[in-house]
């Protein structure tokens, strides 16, 4: 299947999904994620009507955004160190990673020498996972007041990365956990949060089916990717 039957039919698993779980079809945002990807492969979406994309590393980015049409919008999905937020806030509508009080400090200071507001989501860990970046439930509950203060950020609600699995159901019970997670922020925030950004190549029908508003998908779009450094 060549790249447009592929959106295609993602668009149709979305759709399905959706009705599923009784959501409209336009409450999911579709977030092709072009890591690994060359300029060629997201041109080719673009001409195919994508224009928002995802990219997990700054410095991948900042090479290959200005090789691309420059009405293309992009949100930051991985793990973001204090050092590259300058270019993060350059690049980037929305950083979906961020793990750290330090590190929303720090996007808050380049979004004000920017002169800009930044729309931001907060990655949570919910396994626990040793290899995973992301806010611990409790550290979240704890921190998330003091970011929701910071002037030049705007919490838009949560991302997460499950642990891997071949059976995305078994998945389901994390996507459950952050969703009621969100709901916690929520009340201690007494202010709702749109976003959840859950489900990948593998589990993303699952996801929706437990609330996902933004699926970052990648290899189910693009195929196999070059690996990156
Ligand atoms: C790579 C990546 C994705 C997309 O993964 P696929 O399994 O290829 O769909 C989604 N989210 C994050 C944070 C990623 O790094």
């Amino acid at each position: 299947m060549d790249l447009a039957g592929r959106i295609a039919a993602i668009k149709q698993r979305i759709e399905a999904s959706c009705a599923r779980a009784g959501r409209a079809t336009d409450s999911v945002m579709l977030l092709p994620v072009t890591k690994g990807q060359p300029p060629e492969v997201i041109d080719e979406a673009a001409r195919l009507g994508l224009s928002l994309f995802g990219e997990s590393k700054v410095q991948e980015a900042k090479a290959k955004i200005p090789l691309c049409p420059s009405r293309l919008r992009w949100h930051m999905i991985g793990h973001l160190q204090t050092n590259k937020c300058r270019d993060a806030v350059a690049l980037f509508e929305m950083i979906q990673s961020v793990d750290s009080l330090r590190l929303a400090q720090e996007i808050n200071k380049q979004a004000e020498q920017a002169a800009k507001r930044v729309p931001i989501l907060l990655e949570v860990n919910a396994a626990g996972e040793a290899s995973k970046f992301g806010y611990r439930p409790e550290q979240l509950l704890a921190e998330v007041t003091q970011i929701n203060a910071l002037p030049r950020l705007e919490v838009r609600g949560l991302m997460t990365v499950p642990p891997w699995s071949p059976e995305p159901e078994k998945t389901r019970v994390v996507f459950r956990q952050v969703r009621e997670l969100k709901a916690r922020c929520e009340e201690v925030l007494s202010g709702a949060l749109p976003e959840l950004s859950m489900g990948m190549s593998g589990d993303f029908e699952v996801a929706i089916e437990e609330g996902a508003t933004i699926v970052r998908l990648g290899t189910v779009l693009f195929g196999e990717r070059q690996k990156t450094a």
